[in-house]
């Protein structure tokens, strides 16, 4: 539940009211923007209640990653409620898709996300990332993973950026010949997609197991992903894992 001036909004699917550049969650004028990588620092420690509360419409970029938020959730501790916690598995193949990306997941009784990322760019071109996924590996292996911005596609922000004394320390800027900074992982930036889509599902707002692969999807994709699901548990075509 995320709060700001009295105001709530649930982090829920069915709050989606904007994909364009990260997901915004909003309900009677309230909005919140890029949600997903908070949402996915909860959903990656197990953690779906909780109240967030923001100054401001947008969560803060950090380092782009999710590890801030981890450490700082880490270093409060988390309290165990009594009710269990609802784990959701598929009972048949589901998938979505828009302009050659596609998501599909498959039932399994574990989350496992692979992500395809191909660009057409001398320096990403395609790359692999998969995650089984535990809390501990989300910790290590997903977490710190950094989001990334092609220096073509936001040139004129950069560079108001810049003049304006700010910094590229919450993205990792991709030029045609090099990157703003040294990278966490070979694969930093498939991995970032894997915690991209992570926390988007996160808006299931229910812990969730599937075997997923993705390939080249975005925020608008994984959230009509998460709301088909959404709505198949509605209509009893998922079932809580055993
Ligand atoms: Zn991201």
């Amino acid at each position: 539940m995320f709060t700001a001036g009295g105001e709530r909004v649930a982090g829920l699917v069915e709050n989606v009211v904007s994909t364009s550049r990260g997901t915004t969650i909003g309900r009677n004028g309230t909005r919140f923007a890029t949600v997903e990588h908070l949402m996915a620092a909860l959903h990656g420690l197990g953690i779906d209640n909780s109240y967030v509360e923001v100054q401001g419409s947008e969560m803060p970029a950090l380092d782009g990653s999710s590890i801030p938020f981890v450490d700082a959730i880490s270093s409060i501790g988390l309290e165990d409620l009594s009710k269990e916690r609802t784990v959701l598995t598929l009972r048949e193949p589901v998938w979505v898709t828009q302009n050659g990306s596609f998501i599909l997941a498959v039932p399994s009784n574990q989350l496992k996300v692979t992500y395809v990322l191909r660009y057409e760019h001398p320096l990403i071109g395609a790359q692999t990332s998969s995650f089984v996924f535990s809390e501990s590996g989300f910790r290590r292996d997903i977490a710190p993973a950094r989001t990334f911005v092609v220096y073509e596609e936001i040139a004129g922000l950069v560079s108001q950026r810049l003049a304006q004394g700010g910094s590229l320390a919450n993205a990792i800027v991709v030029w045609q010949d090099r990157l703003s900074s040294d990278l966490r992982f070979p694969d930093e930036l498939a991995r970032h997609k894997v915690l991209d889509l992570i926390g988007d599902l996160a808006l299931l707002g229910v812990g969730f197991s599937a075997e997923i692969v993705a390939v080249k999807s975005g925020h608008a994709l994984n959230v009509e992903f998460t709301r088909k699901i959404a709505a198949q548990l509605t209509a009893g075509e998922t079932r809580e894992a055993a």
